[in-house]
């Protein structure tokens, strides 16, 4: 499945998360706060654009490279995951799927190289799940729309340069009369909300968008009027492979510390390691996150063979996300009393976990989409 290319990768990628992530990542978490200078420094390790062609600033690479990538880095701090997917996936995959050459010079390629910052625009407060209850709308003003709605829960927000927008073009035609749009944060009527006060993934910004008839010219609808939401569902499936790797790298975080605490921690003469009950807990976990790997690795394969995966990135999403939120809980619990206490990784990890099985479609949304294409 692997080749030479990949084994350096790995090897790039886990040096990165090791020289600079793990020394600033509780930091990164306390604070709340990403160094800028970070941002640039994944750029410049050309993390940003991994399966994206080389003209627009991308590496060209394959999408067991992108896999490997999130693995590792989300392996020292699951947040950095969000600045690595969101140009990857969420904000450079709509773009390469429907953008003009203009858009991709003037919005893709300055993402890629570190230059701005994208935010992808789709829930609301009224739609999250249901993501085809758009209610934002763009209605049509000459050369322009105006658009006015609120987005909620917009990784980036806050730092963002520009949002991409999925706002409704006919209100009669439910998911097909959605567009979408690409929308400068400094446009008049564009605001942001409060950035979230978060459980987890402290150091990815999120906050709302609000546009109060925001005028786009009407260049900036990326892809066809009322073609919105089929390119939402199309990035979703790049999406969630890359929330799966970043669930494989915070469950090998989570059996790292396992391992590490229970050769260490004595009680009743004896290493926690010893007992047997500690041990086929350990084999337990190390198996699920095997599975997990395989079922991963094996969707980015067939996604570089240019086959279908909507539905085995779904299972990818959904297995992952609840092996990593088992096995954080059961690292935490091997940690006794300590695992409770910030001064330990698990503590961070066992927040930053949560987020996996809820963004980029819940689980119970993986299983729609699962149950779905196996009844069709
Ligand atoms: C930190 C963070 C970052 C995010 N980043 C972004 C972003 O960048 N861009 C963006 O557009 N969105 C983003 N989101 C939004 C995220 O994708 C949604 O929160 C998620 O899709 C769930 O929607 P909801 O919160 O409205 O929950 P709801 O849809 O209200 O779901 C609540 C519960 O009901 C269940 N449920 C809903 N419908 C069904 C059903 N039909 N059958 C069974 N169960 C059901 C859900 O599984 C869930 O358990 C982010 C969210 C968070 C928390």
């Amino acid at each position: 499945m692997f080749d030479k290319k990949h084994e350096l990768v790995r090897k790039l990628a886990r040096e990165f998360a090791e020289k600079e992530l793990e020394p600033i990542a509780a930091e990164i978490d306390q604070t709340g706060s990403y160094p800028k200078a970070l941002i640039q420094k994944l750029a410049d390790a050309n993390f940003y654009g991994i399966t994206a062609p080389k003209e627009y600033g991308g590496a060209g690479g394959d999408y067991r490279s992108y896999v490997i990538v999130m693995e590792e880095l989300c392996r020292k701090c699951a947040a950095t995951g969000t600045y690595v997917s969101s140009p990857n996936s969420l904000m450079g995959a709509p773009f390469l799927l429907s953008g003009s050459e203009e858009q991709k010079k003037n919005y893709l390629k300055p993402m890629l190289t570190g230059d701005r910052i994208g935010a992808f625009g789709l829930t609301e407060p009224g739609s999250g799940s249901d993501a085809g209850a758009v209610a934002t709308t763009a209605v049509k003003d000459g050369d322009d729309y105006i658009l006015n709605g609120r987005k909620t829960f917009i990784t980036h927000a806050p730092i963002a340069d520009f949002a991409l927008i999925f706002a409704k073009t006919d209100l009669k035609k439910g998911v097909k009369g959605i567009s979408a749009f690409i929308v400068d944060a400094n446009l008049p009527g564009y605001s942001i909300g409060k950035p979230e006060e978060k459980m987890g993934i402290r150091g990815s910004k999120t906050s709302d968008i609000v546009l109060d008839n925001v005028r786009v010219h009407k260049d900036m609808m990326l892809g066809k009027e009322n073609n919105g939401f089929i390119t939402a569902m199309k990035t979703l499936d790049t999406g969630r492979l890359g929330i799966a790797a970043q669930s494989l790298g915070l469950a090998q975080a989570a059996m790292d510390e396992a391992v590490k605490y229970t050769k260490e921690r004595v009680q009743f003469g004896k290493t926690i390691a010893s007992f047997q009950n500690t041990q086929f807990m350990l084999a337990d976990m190390e198996t699920k996150l095997n599975a997990a790997r395989a079922l991963t690795y094996s969707t980015a394969l067939k996604k570089d063979k240019g086959l279908e995966v909507g539905k085995e990135a779904s299972m990818a999403k959904y297995f992952a996300s609840e092996v990593a939120n088992e096995l954080v809980a059961k690292s935490l619990q091997l940690h006794g009393g300590y695992g409770y206490i910030k001064d330990y990784t698990i503590e961070r990890l066992y927040r930053d976990a949560r987020i996996v099985t809820i963004y980029e479609g819940t689980s119970q949304v993986q299983q729609m989409v699962i149950s779905s294409a196996l009844l069709k």
